[in-house]
């Protein structure tokens, strides 16, 4: 008899049908003597469509009432997945964020978990309850109701997983596992068994969203074993038949180039004419920091004149307008202007045997010149090297890097 957290992201839950579905398989892990709590997504769509109304009356809106609005599609699929339950012979109740309480950061529409007391769950769990939580919110320490940033119920569902101290976190989905790449940008994509948490961390920042990336995170710190399967396929997740994402040394092969992920989430900055002076970055990135944007690939030209040069950097497109906003604030930064574009995409290769393996990079240079991209930004980590290119080309480069590192057989090497 195990504790297990499961939790099922907006396709999995996208009408009444999928949502009995995916009752049916709790239901199963709950006959074979387990103890289930269970995290929802909203139904596919809703979240979406909820950003948008907000983002309909202003684009700088509050972010403190953006989580009340967005956090409720969550809400909608907990109840539903409850009286789902019910129906199944399953005792079942929801239980909100405010309610269990998960306790969060007061960063607004991309909160961090700081807490969550499982006491009164431990009690139902244990008297044969299910617990249904609605992913991705939280409530702060002003009592406020706060969200995870998108993708964000896998972060609830691993978080919930650690403070259970559940064996295992499945994360059901629309594909069967994490692949080599985007599945449905490449067919040939290969499902991966196993793959470790370094790998998963890099791959989901990179744009992979299978996984929000804090959500790697938190099971690489707590040891949580993550496992990644479909829940449109007839099978629960104690039959083991998805991607387990877990150690380093559990993983006996290992591979230089272990995927390719793409973000299209990109918006690109240039502070044009800037005087070539110490101090110029801490102006620019200073308040982009207090304002809480993630700034990403940052280039600084080779000033020609010695005077002046111009910093390009990346933003998440979705804050592109309040970036502009910080940066037309200060006055000081003296730039002559400030250029944005949101026709940009990144690609990114990953491996962690790429520490021990030179050639990596120049292949992808080499690949993408052969298919005529223009390469607008590097950036490179110890186990990754990212390039920023037009948005329009990211299916064709992530297609043609695939292939070039050999992704699609098995034991091809760089
Ligand atoms: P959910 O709604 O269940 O949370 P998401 O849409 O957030 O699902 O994540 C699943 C999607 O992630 C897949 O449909 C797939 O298109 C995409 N994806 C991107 N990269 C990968 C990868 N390397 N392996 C598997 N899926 C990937
Ligand atoms: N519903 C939220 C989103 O679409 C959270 C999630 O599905 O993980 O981002
Ligand atoms: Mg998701």
């Amino acid at each position: 008899m195990a504790l297990i957290v499961a939790k099922f992201g907006g396709t999995s839950v996208a009408d009444i049908e999928r949502i009995e579905i995916a009752a049916k398989k709790i239901a199963r892990e709950v006959a074979a003597g387990h103890k289930v709590a269970v995290v929802v997504s909203a139904m596919s769509g809703v979240t979406n469509q909820l950003v948008e109304y907000c983002g309909k009356i202003s684009p700088l809106y509050d972010v403190r009432e953006y989580d009340v609005v967005v956090s409720s599609g969550e809400q909608v699929t907990a109840g539903l997945m409850a009286l789902a339950l019910q129906k199944h012979g399953v005792p079942a109740r929801s239980w909100l964020g405010w309610q269990v309480p998960i306790h969060t950061s007061e960063m607004h529409g991309k909160a961090r978990i700081e807490g969550i007391e499982t006491e009164e769950l431990h009690k139902r769990l244990d008297a044969g309850e299910v617990a249904v939580v609605p992913g991705f919110q939280g409530v702060t320490g002003r009592n406020r109701i706060s969200t995870l940033g998108r993708g964000g119920s896998d972060t609830s569902a691993v978080a919930l997983a650690a403070a259970l101290g559940a064996e295992r976190c499945d994360i059901y989905t629309d594909v069967d596992g994490v692949y080599t790449t985007d599945p449905r940008i490449v067919p040939q994509a290969r499902k991966l068994k196993k793959i470790s948490y370094e790998e998963m961390m890099e791959l989901a920042s990179l744009g992979a969203k299978v996984l929000q990336t804090r959500s790697v995170e938190i099971a690489a710190k707590m040891d949580v074993p993550i496992q990644v399967l479909s829940s449109f396929e007839d099978h629960i997740g104690s039959d083991l038949p998805g991607t387990l994402v877990t150690r380093e040394e559990d993983i006996v092969e290992q591979e230089v180039v272990s995927g390719i992920a793409y973000s299209r989430d990109e918006a690109k900055v240039t502070a044009l004419g800037v005087p070539d002076v110490p101090g110029v970055a801490a102006k620019l990135f200073t308040p982009l920091a207090k304002a809480g944007i993630n700034v990403d690939m940052i280039v600084q030209n080779v000033s020609a004149d010695g005077k002046s040069t111009d910093m390009t950097f990346t933003v998440p497109r979705v804050e592109l307008a309040r970036a502009q906003e910080v940066i037309g604030k200060q006055a000081d930064l003296k730039a002559t202007k400030i250029v944005t574009a949101d026709n940009v995409a990144k690609v990114s290769v990953v491996g962690i045997g790429m520490t021990s393996h030179s050639g990596v990079a120049s292949k992808m240079f080499e690949t993408l010149a052969e298919k005529g991209i223009n390469i607008q930004v590097i950036a490179t980590s110890e186990i990754k090297i990212s390039v920023l290119i037009e948005e329009d080309y990211v299916e064709l480069a992530v297609r043609a890097l695939h292939a070039a590192y050999g992704l699609e057989e098995k034991k091809k090497a760089v």
